[in-house]
């Protein structure tokens, strides 16, 4: 068994796969499918995790540090320190600060690894650890499918001190709540915006061949902009459907997110709010104050980017309009109280 309020968060399929829980039950009755899954009593790679299958210590971790239990915040932008469009010399996603801001901390010698996601050509991704910037550089570009970064702290726990997470939103709460509550090995947390992602056989077998017409081999880069999701292939074209035709397809978890801009991260990096080819930056706390600090000099900034802040709030309300009626009646469900929106 696992702790009962996270099978109900399994249960009425609002798990975001984040994997705090996966990583941080002491037991390991906890693995990581498309969802949260109970241990699988008859696979003995698991039993390194803990004594027995199907035993729950009643810890009360996981429930803990989960980002579904713990809940949302209605304002998110209460808490940024500072605004700023920024971009590298690392050709990123879109200005590439994300890349950069880790490799430069690597070379400083302020991190020991940091957990995200990289791809091959098919689109088909894996997470990973990372122990030095150059291998990081991997990894850079936005994959808009899921993989659960949290479950691969496992290992991370026990081999090093300070641990760097990029995610978005969801993972970045999840981390959070695990540095608040289970052990402070993670230093920084940079956290992607993030409207919706997509599961990997939705992805890659209905949305890049059937909506999209094309084969995930030739596609270099996909993005979100001006009302359309955009395929840019090898050849150099470009192609696009509106944002309609595949928003309905986002991961379920993903219609009841009630986080655009990375809340709990130290510092939140999207593309919306500037210029193409710049990122959106913003300062959360003081740990991500002092880290970026460290690094500025790699960047170019744009003090008062334009379109800025006023259209990343508008697409945070119109995220919380669509999707905190969808959270709020699953919270009713739940047989525990105290998840929500404050
Ligand atoms: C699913 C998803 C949806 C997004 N939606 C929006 C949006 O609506 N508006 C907006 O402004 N920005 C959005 N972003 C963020 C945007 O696409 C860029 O990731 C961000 O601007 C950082 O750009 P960069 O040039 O610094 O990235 P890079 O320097 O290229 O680095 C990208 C980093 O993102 C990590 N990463 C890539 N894909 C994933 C993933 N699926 N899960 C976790 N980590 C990942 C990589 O490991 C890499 O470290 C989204 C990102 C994702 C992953
Ligand atoms: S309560 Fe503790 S032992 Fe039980 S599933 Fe949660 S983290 Fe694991
Ligand atoms: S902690 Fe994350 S992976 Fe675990 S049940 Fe909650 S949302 Fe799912
Ligand atoms: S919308 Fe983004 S942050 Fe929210 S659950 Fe989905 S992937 Fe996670």
């Amino acid at each position: 068994m696992v702790h009962p309020k996270i099978a109900e968060v399994i249960e009425y399929d609002v798990c975001t796969a984040c994997g705090a829980c996966v990583s941080s039950c002491p037991a390991g009755a906890i693995t990581m499918g498309k969802k949260a899954e109970i241990r699988d009593p008859d696979n003995l790679d698991l039993y390194s995790f803990g004594a027995a299958p199907n035993v729950c210590e009643d810890c009360l971790t996981c429930s803990r540090i989960c980002p579904v239990i713990d809940g949302y915040v209605e304002d998110e932008f209460a808490n940024v320190k500072r605004f700023f469009g920024a971009k590298s010399d690392i050709q990123g996603q879109d200005g590439g600060v994300t890349t950069a801001i880790v490799r430069s901390l690597f070379n400083k010698g302020e991190i020991d690894c940091v957990a995200s996601i990289s791809r091959n050509d098919k689109w088909e991704t894996e997470v990973e650890v990372f122990t030095n910037g150059d291998d990081f550089l991997r990894a850079k570009g936005t994959k808009y499918t899921y993989d659960s970064v949290l479950s691969s702290l496992r290992e991370p726990f026990k081999k090093y001190d300070k641990i760097a997470i990029v995610g978005v939103p969801c993972q970045a709460h999840g981390a959070r709540l695990i540095s608040e509550n289970v052990n402070d090995k993670i230093v920084l947390i940079l956290g992607l915006l993030c409207m919706e992602s997509f599961y990997h056989d939705t992805f890659t077998e209905k949305i890049i061949p059937e909506i999209m017409g094309l084969k995930a081999e030739d596609v270099v880069k996909f993005d979100f902009g001006k009302g359309k999701f955009w395929a840019y292939t090898r050849d150099g074209e470009e192609h696009s459907v509106k944002i309609a035709e595949v928003a309905p397809h986002a991961r379920n978890p993903c219609h009841h997110c009630c986080d655009y801009t990375a809340v709990s991260a130290d510092i939140s990096i999207g593309s919306v709010g500037t210029p193409d080819g710049w990122n959106s930056v913003m300062i959360r706390t003081d740990v991500g104050e002092k880290y970026f600090d460290l690094v500025k000099d790699e960047f170019e900034i744009i003090e008062d980017p334009k379109p800025g802040m006023d259209l990343i709030q508008k697409l945070a309300t119109m995220k919380h309009n669509n999707n905190s009626g969808h959270y709020l009646e699953v919270c009713e469900k739940f047989s525990f109280n105290g998840c929500g929106i404050r």
